[in-house]
């Protein structure tokens, strides 16, 4: 549904995402890497990402939602894939012919995928998925032994073959947080347990962006990291991108709608929590909560909205005026603004470039900066650039 005239675009570097992605790889050189591009890979386009990152030196990519396993296959990805959240209706079938390996966390799922690769003539290709701690996904302490015991009579037949063990933790944004090392000793005591009845597991994984870059002992076999792919910080309070060595891979552009003076005392966009203080001249940008602009970055009365920042001759930084509304915010361009309508603005982008940062836009929503990226809209058009603005090819 992208517009090509809609006068906002999400401007992203494919070069940027394989920069992270070495830099990555080589904070865990003796672990494979398999980039993380569930949801349209946080919002920067599945498939120009997975060729980015493959290229950078991920070897794996993962993805939560059977579909988006398929639809990497469909663009002619041949790399190994890893897809676990599916319900009971999955189309299994279709993920096995497609060689796309499967997470399985229950004893039910195993006979699903099981009965899948009969009917398909396939070997499914698995990975066992164990809840050491996080309470979300995985099969559970109570669970274990009756699932390790169906495990076994699944893998005596034929049909099933165990690719990896694997977990997720759940205080992977806090190094050196003493629950890592517990959930780390958990899975590795799980594919011991594996081992004793007679199942090797050739991958043990566990670590994301966090325990990629700052729990060695969590590396294992495979990292699997996603938002520092993309130039993003997993923990902002313990180092910021710049400092993890990472370049933001999306800045989100827009351009002036409207462009116009209005007096002193004019109330701005709904409820009027922001009044001119003077006379000057007003800036409407055209995106909206629509897009995915958190209506928590209003600028309210005594608490300024999210940085913008104004690009052109006279670059200079300002904020949001008032409420966002579904379409659009408005900015105060000050009383000496020679901008017109047409003119660009960056919502966030690259702090290096002096623009404000997507973990500045979380920061600004009470939020994380995964969710700044990850919620931009399906109608803000995607574009690839080639040469990153730092300059990397
Ligand atoms: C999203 C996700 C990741 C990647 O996490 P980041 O914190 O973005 O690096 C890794 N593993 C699983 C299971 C996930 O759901």
């Amino acid at each position: 549904m992208s517009d090509h005239y809609y006068p906002a675009r999400a401007v992203v570097y494919p070069g940027a995402i394989r920069h992270n992605t070495s830099v990555l790889a080589a904070a865990a050189p003796t672990s494979q890497v398999m980039t993380i591009v569930k949801a349209d890979a946080y919002g920067h386009g599945l498939v120009p990402v997975a060729e980015a990152a493959l290229l950078g030196g991920a070897t794996w990519l993962g993805v939560a939602q059977t579909s988006e396993a398929l639809a990497l296959r469909a663009a002619g990805i041949d790399a190994p894939i890893l897809t676990w959240l599916y319900g009971p209706d999955a189309p299994f079938e279709e993920l096995l012919l497609a060689g796309i390996d499967i997470s399985v966390a229950s004893v039910d799922s195993l006979a699903r995928v099981q009965f899948a690769a009969m009917n398909s003539g396939t070997t499914a290709r698995i990975h066992v998925k164990v809840d050491t701690g996080l309470g979300r996904g995985g099969v559970s302490s109570l669970q274990w032994s009756d699932f390790v015991q169906s495990l076994g009579y699944a893998v005596s037949g034929q049909g099933v073959e165990v690719i990896g063990i694997w977990s997720h933790l759940a205080f992977g944004d806090e190094p050196g947080h003493p629950f890592t090392q517990q959930q780390v000793d958990a899975l590795i005591e799980a594919s011991s347990d594996l081992k004793r009845a007679g199942i090797d597991v050739p991958l043990r994984h566990i670590a994301a962006s966090g325990a990629t870059l700052r729990e060695p002992n969590a590396r294992l076999d495979l990292v699997r990291p996603g938002i520092a792919t993309y130039g993003l910080t997993p923990f902002p309070e313990v180092a910021s991108a710049e400092e993890l060595g990472l370049e933001p891979a999306m800045r989100l552009i827009a351009r002036l709608t409207t462009v116009k003076p209005v007096p002193a005392g004019q109330g701005v966009s709904y409820g009027h929590h922001y009044v001119t203080p003077r006379e000057t001249v007003l800036g409407v940008v055209p995106v909206g909560y629509a897009d995915g602009i958190p209506r928590h970055v209003s600028g309210l009365a005594g608490n300024p909205g999210a940085p913008i920042r104004v690009l052109g001759p006279d670059a200079r930084d300002t904020s949001i005026a008032g409420r966002v509304c579904m379409d659009q915010v408005v900015i105060d361009l000050g009383p000496q603004a020679q901008e017109i309508a047409g003119d660009e603005v960056v919502l966030f982008g690259d702090p290096a470039l002096g623009e404000p940062s997507a973990q500045d836009w979380a920061q600004a929503a009470g939020t994380i900066n995964y969710e700044i990226t990850t919620r931009l809209g399906p109608r803000i058009p995607r574009v690839y650039v080639a040469e990153t603005p730092e300059g990397t090819e």
